[in-house]
């Protein structure tokens, strides 16, 4: 009796538990692991370059440790899945197939006609990537429920006793540390380096294989993220060392000079496996309780690796990419060229631009408060700004993009994860970053000569939408504003943003 197991590239866990199954009831003798290259996965997009050298040798130095391990292992270059596998079946002859559910819908999909499509006993095991799995927080949810993720998130907190005292009581008597974080970062401030890895024999082949293979979109130069468990390790503990104690207090915090700031960038490695949220977030409460953190910090970083990310993948799970698609707004506008050299003079945008070409990254606050928050302004059509995101960036996967580029950046659900639309002029760039003092537009003008497009563009989406708008009382605030534009004022917005929005000259 043999027995395959089929392990995708975003499932590198240690314990992956199909291996488990097959292992336990066959003996490791029995089974086979089969891990396939895709080339039509990919090419879905253009991908950023290092977003396929990530994947690819991350894939190898797994295929290589289990191999260590005394597993037998199939790796194979294929087509497509069903070409992979087809070959793989027709080699090694198992009596069955067994794989843990992919995230993505498509995978989902996939998996579900694989038996019919292979002719073959396929076993497919619940997946364990994400806390929610393990406890279903709203059994009882209708998808037309309102469900808002401070409450979700307090789900979870209180069941897996993070950072809390009892079941329903936080740590410091409060689930939430807002008011102290969010703060810009003084000039004098010098941020810790964040740990990189040198290639090594297999990511070199990896990275030349690509140059010739795939018409890669971003910069190869310079590659130096995790790509085993032991760096991911490495990875994590150099943030929760150096960058968590002020990870919460410059969270929303912006700057020209530095990218990462004190973000984790953990995220390419936990959504493939290498790194599990549990864990990260234990390692940050461990931190706190070590006196190595303040509260405000470590509250922070739980409140977005265990809140934010398990409640985008749940809203996605349950609700499907057809609510997040909805195009709320209606925009059609396509993305101007731009978005592909960074060649504008807007230079908040720029220099975030620059950053996505050569990493595939940048943190929170620069892809919703700059890239999303100006791709909402100039009416972007939804899909092809969730194209884009999904081409370009490192750690992006369906169950991540469509809740977040779709909901959280562009309202286009209409609220389903968001309770307002995240639009800011130039005010709140400025404030949160140094960015405006270089640039060549006047982040004080509304309208007129190099007045900020940020400027005019935000005034224009608040009123050409404000019917829309008043039905939301988050917006109050934003749209008591108003009364102050005259009639006269109004026109030269509409005017500015008009014309401005043909991308006609480069910008
Ligand atoms: P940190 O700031 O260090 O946060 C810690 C961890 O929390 C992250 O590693 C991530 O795993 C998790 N997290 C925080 N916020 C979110 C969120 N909103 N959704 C899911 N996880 C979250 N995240 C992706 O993983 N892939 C994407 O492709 C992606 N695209 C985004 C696009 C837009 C328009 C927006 C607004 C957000 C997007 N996010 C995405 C969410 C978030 O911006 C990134 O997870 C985060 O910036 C990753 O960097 P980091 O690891 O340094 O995060
Ligand atoms: Fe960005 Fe406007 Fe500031 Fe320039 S002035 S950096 S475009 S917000």
């Amino acid at each position: 009796m043999s027995v395959s197991v089929w392990i995708l590239g975003d499932q590198l866990l240690i314990d992956h538990p199909a291996l488990a199954k097959a292992e336990s009831e066959f003996g490791r003798q029995a089974v086979t692991v089969i891990m396939i290259e895709s080339h039509a996965s990919a090419q879905r997009y253009q991908f950023h370059a290092k977003k396929l050298i990530l994947i690819f040798s991350a894939m190898r130095h797994y295929a290589a440790m289990l191999s260590q391990k005394g597993y037998m292992v199939d790796y194979r270059y294929a087509a497509d899945f069903t070409e992979g596998l087809k070959v793989h079946l027709k080699a090694h002859r198992p009596e069955r197939l067994i794989m843990m559910a992919a995230i993505n819908r498509d995978g989902i999909d996939y998996q579900n006609r694989l038996s019919e499509i292979l002719n073959s006993q396929v076993t497919k095991l619940e997946n364990i990537q994400f806390l929610h799995h393990q406890i279903n927080p709203y059994p009882k949810a209708k998808p037309e429920d309102a469900i808002r993720q401070e409450a979700f998130y307090r789900k979870i907190r209180g069941h897996f006793r993070l950072l809390m005292t009892s079941e329903n009581e936080p740590e410091g008597g409060q689930w939430n540390f807002d008011k102290q974080n969010r703060n810009p970062i003084p000039d004098d401030v010098t941020i810790p380096e964040i740990i990189r890895f040198s290639p090594d024999h297999i990511t070199l082949e990896v990275i030349e294989e690509i140059k010739q293979k795939f018409d890669a979109i971003g910069t190869y130069e310079d590659f130096d993220l995790a790509v085993t468990h032991e760096e991911a390790q490495q990875a994590a503990k150099d943030f929760i060392e150096y960058r968590l104690p002020f990870f919460g207090t410059y969270e929303d915090a912006m700057r020209q000079q530095d990218s990462i700031l004190y973000h984790s960038k953990l995220s390419p490695y936990v959504n493939l496996g290498l790194l599990e949220p549990l864990k990260l977030a234990q390692m940050a409460e461990q931190a706190f309780y070590e006196g190595d953190a303040e509260i405000n910090n470590v509250e922070g970083f739980i409140r977005q690796m265990v809140g934010w990310r398990e409640y985008m993948a749940w809203q996605y799970k349950r609700l499907g990419s057809e609510v997040f698609e909805a195009n709320y707004w209606g925009f059609k506008r396509e993305l101007p060229a731009f978005f592909w050299d960074g060649k504008t003079l807007m230079n908040c945008l720029k220099h975030v631009l620059e950053r996505v070409l050569k990493d595939g990254y940048t943190h929170h606050i620069e892809r919703l408060m700059v890239l999303s928050n100006f791709c909402l302004l100039a009416e972007f059509n939804p899909k092809s700004v969730f194209d884009w995101f999904s081409s370009l960036f490192i750690d992006a996967y369906d169950w991540v993009m469509v809740p977040n580029v779709y909901g959280m950046g562009l309202f286009a659900d209409g609220g389903t994860v968001g309770t307002k639309p995240y639009i800011a002029s130039a005010n709140y760039i400025n404030k949160m970053s140094n960015f405006c003092g270089d640039c060549h537009y006047d982040r004080k003008k509304r309208v007129g000569k190099n007045a900020c497009p940020f400027n005019f563009l935000y005034w224009h989406f608040l009123l050409k939408n404000e019917s829309i708008l008043k039905k939301n009382y988050r917006m109050a605030r934003m749209l008591y504003n108003l009364k102050y534009l005259d009639e006269n004022e109004r026109q030269k917005v509409r005017q500015q943003a008009e014309n401005f929005l043909k991308f006609e000259k480069q910008e």
